[in-house]
């Protein structure tokens, strides 16, 4: 395996059908051609992933999304031209380049412009687009490092394109539209506030145990840690546990009676956004520890603060649901 900022020698590899993790700013992919079913195929292999959960793909350019699709609603469009390169992913009709292996036999495409220069030089360097979903191993804690791809899939890829740490930390908000009125299928890295200011329609928003049968691959139990996460009032949780090792993720206050080496604060200053970034990293390091049990808080609602939270929730739904 090697690690490097070699984008010639990624493009060199993903022009031979293999897959290559890529840095974004919400978290690494794992991308291969996207008209190549063959080395699609790949990414499901080395993710473990079932292949009822499609991919998001990747481009550069707002022409080459026309490609794809056989209709970009305006709506679509508006949010497309102001926040692409970014993270914002919609949902549209697919044409007929899209392998089905890539949408799970879907009529629709999920397809993003990322925001990272050395994966928007790659996408430049290709003349594919690259399906690319999260570099984790399916259902575990999203990689925000290069580091956090080599520990999990490292043996079973040939290359990581290292970009330093993922900006904004949690995916994508994916956007589909039922008529002229937005649908946020998943919350993410750009707010449901944002896409009201721009389109002027405040979306159709869903709760993840509400929408989660709903939505292709939007699963319960996700970005699951090994140790059991049990996500409400901390204070309560220590009460309840009181006598066991506990971790604890908190947004940004810390709780009396557990060594403050088992505790870790999202933003110490309250700040979604810095949440939202260490969120995943956090997540993991408190499973590499050997607490038994993770207390989680909840973060406020608004923002980037809903993305965080069902991350959390779905992290704290047992496995198998
Ligand atoms: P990941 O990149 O690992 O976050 O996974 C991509 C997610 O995008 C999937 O789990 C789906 O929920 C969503 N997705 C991809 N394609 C579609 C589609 N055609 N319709 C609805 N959701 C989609
Ligand atoms: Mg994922």
């Amino acid at each position: 395996l090697k690690t490097g900022t070699d984008i010639h020698h990624a493009a060199s590899l993903l022009r031979h059908g293999e897959v290559v993790a890529i840095p974004t700013e919400t978290v690494y992919g794992l991308a291969a051609n996207a008209y190549d079913p063959d080395a699609v195929l790949k990414i499901f292999k080395v993710k473990e992933r079932p292949f009822f959960d499609p991919l998001i793909v990747h481009t550069w350019s707002i022409e080459q999304v026309d490609a794809l699709v056989t209709d970009f609603p305006p709506l679509a469009r508006k949010l497309a031209e102001a926040l692409w390169p970014g993270p914002l992913t919609l949902v549209l009709k697919k044409s007929g380049r899209i392998p089905d292996l890539v949408t799970s036999g879907s009529e629709t495409v999920a397809v993003r412009i990322p925001s990272h220069p050395l994966t928007l030089e790659l996408l430049k360097l290709l003349d594919f687009p690259l399906a690319a979903p999260s570099a984790n191993p399916f259902g575990y804690i999203s990689p925000t490092t290069a580091q956090h791809v080599a520990d999990q899939l490292g043996e079973k890829i040939p290359y990581i394109l290292d970009g330093g740490t993922s900006n904004v930390g949690v995916e994508s908000t994916i956007v589909s539209f039922e008529g002229n009125v937005p649908c946020i299928l998943r919350h993410g890295g750009v707010s449901g506030e944002t896409i009201e200011k721009l389109t002027g329609v405040p979306p159709i928003s869903y709760k993840p145990e509400e929408k989660s049968q709903l939505v292709p691959g939007q699963l319960l139990s996700h970005y699951a840690p090994r140790h059991p996460l049990i996500l409400g009032d901390i204070e309560e949780g220590l009460k309840l546990y009181m006598g066991r090792r506990i971790g604890i993720l908190s947004f940004s206050g810390s709780f009396a009676g557990v060594p403050s080496e088992d505790q870790y604060i999202m933003s110490a200053n309250g700040d979604i956004e810095e949440a939202a970034k260490n969120l995943f990293s956090l997540l993991r390091k408190l499973d590499g520890t050997d607490v038994e049990i993770i207390l989680a808080g909840n973060v406020p609602d608004t923002g980037l603060g809903r993305a965080i939270n069902d991350r959390l929730f779905r992290a704290s739904q047992k496995k198998n649901k």
